[in-house]
């Protein structure tokens, strides 16, 4: 069983009057099969903790550790992290220009998986992948994220999710914008992956909305750069009942 541990992560990225800490102190164990839900307000650090773990050059590691099996991760360049089974749905995906999304989808699983995928059985797997997730078949010609909507955008992070099979998951606010349907039909492609048991999911999101398709095995509180409280799926409910002014207040009088 993969298990990525991250230990006493701090992080750093260059403002204007200088290097401003973001993460102060990050511990998290995920491993293979766990669905981790982070949770907090807006400004508190998730994505900077998701953009560190995928190895933007923006940000800057400046303590603590992140192994993957034992493996030092924060030594891995991008295109290692992929291939070592670290996988992160971004936020606001780029543009691709030129590139075909069944053609990026093919380079990226030869890159994870060694060996360029047989053409026929790709195809088909493509094909059925997008069947499920209610993708017009026309979509696999379209250029990556050129004029993608929102829902598109996300269905397009789950149809990687399903068909990169990584062993480590990052979705970051693969929740936000998206209407009911969408949401649904993203959350049953969130729960086929975790039925397999072969992925860890680290389910970053703002709203508890999402959590009524996906059931956490662990929910975590982020405030001011590091977990707050940990606890079950019941502590998503608590914060859907009082929200996080508790965590905001108890960071302004720390
Ligand atoms: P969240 O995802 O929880 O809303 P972020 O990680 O996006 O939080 O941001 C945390 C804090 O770090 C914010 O105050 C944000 O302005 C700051 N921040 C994040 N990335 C950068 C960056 N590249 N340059 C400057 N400040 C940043
Ligand atoms: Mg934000
Ligand atoms: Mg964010």
């Amino acid at each position: 069983m993969a298990t990525l541990e991250i230990h006493d992560l701090h992080v750093s990225v260059e403002a204007e009057n200088g290097p401003r800490e973001i993460l102060r102190g990050v511990d998290l164990t995920v491993k293979q099969g766990e669905t981790h839900a982070i949770m907090g307000p807006n400004g508190s650090g998730k994505s900077t903790l998701a953009y560190s773990l995928a190895g933007h050059p923006k940000y800057t590691i400046t303590g603590g550790t992140v192994t993957l099996d034992g493996e030092d991760v924060l030594e891995m360049s991008v295109d290692e992290r992929a291939r070592a089974g670290v996988f992160l749905a971004m936020q606001y995906p780029v543009e691709v220009p030129g590139v075909s999304v069944s053609n990026f989808l093919r380079t990226a699983a030869t890159a994870i998986r060694g060996e360029a995928p047989k053409l026929r059985t790709w195809v088909k797997e493509v094909k059925e992948a997008m069947e499920r997730l209610s993708i017009d078949p026309a979509f696999a010609e379209r250029n990556v994220n050129e004029g993608f909507s929102g829902g598109e955008k996300k269905r397009h992070e789950i149809l990687q999710l399903e068909l990169l099979r990584p062993k480590i998951a990052i979705l970051d606010e693969t929740d936000s914008g998206l209407d009911v349907d969408a949401l649904r039909v993203v959350s049953e492609g969130v729960n086929r992956v975790r039925e397999t048991g072969e992925v860890g999911t680290l389910l970053i999101t703002h709203y508890t909305r999402i959590l009524r398709y996906i059931k956490p095995d662990h929910v975590h509180v982020f405030a001011a750069g590091r977990i707050a409280e940990s606890g079950g799926p019941e502590l998503a409910d608590k914060l859907e009942e009082e929200g996080y002014e508790a965590y905001v207040k108890a960071d302004r009088t720390a």
